[in-house]
């Protein structure tokens, strides 16, 4: 960050506690820290924790499956954010939002916090245009169907192994 976001005058580095030289504004005496999105990624298990809910995306990957994702917005707990999106991409109402474990996606340059939810009835109500698909899938087998080396893959084997 070169300038101010509140009056755009030019930041300069100053020593912050113990953070190290950090951007600050002298008009609005602020500090600056990176700015960067923060997402949710979710597991969401069916009530019986047997199955896992995938989507179908055929923006994002046309032969994988993805996990429910999306933005935090200004205002909201990560908690409310996955229960939030859950409904928006599938229409179930989901509890029990848990934090699993976080990544960095460095191509989005986004920090991405992973959960685990429960669905609270197994219905799909797709109306999201971002959504082209959902289905279950026993947890056994959705590890297969999202991209190799992905963060969701990643997500949902920590999501496992916490659930045996
Ligand atoms: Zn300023």
């Amino acid at each position: 960050m070169k300038y101010c976001p509140a009056c755009a005058a030019p930041l300069i580095l100053k020593p912050c506690a113990d953070e190290g030289d950090v951007p600050f504004c002298e008009n609005c005496q602020k500090f600056y820290f990176d700015l960067f999105p923060v997402c949710v990624l979710a597991v969401l298990f069916s009530a019986d924790k047997k199955r896992v809910c995938l989507l179908q995306q055929n923006h994002v990957h046309r032969n994988y499956r993805v996990l429910t994702a999306g933005y935090v917005k200004k205002g909201e707990t990560m908690e409310q954010t996955v229960v939030r999106e859950i409904l928006e991409e599938t229409g179930m109402c989901a509890v029990d939002a848990k934090y699993v474990a976080s990544f960095f996606h460095e191509k989005s340059g986004a920090l991405m916090a992973g959960f685990t939810a429960i669905a609270v009835d197994e219905t799909f109500h797709l109306s999201s245009l971002e959504v082209d698909g959902a289905e279950w899938v026993r947890a056994s087998e959705a590890h297969a169907c999202l991209r190799p080396g992905s963060i969701g893959q990643k997500l949902l084997e920590k999501a496992l192994k916490l659930k045996e």
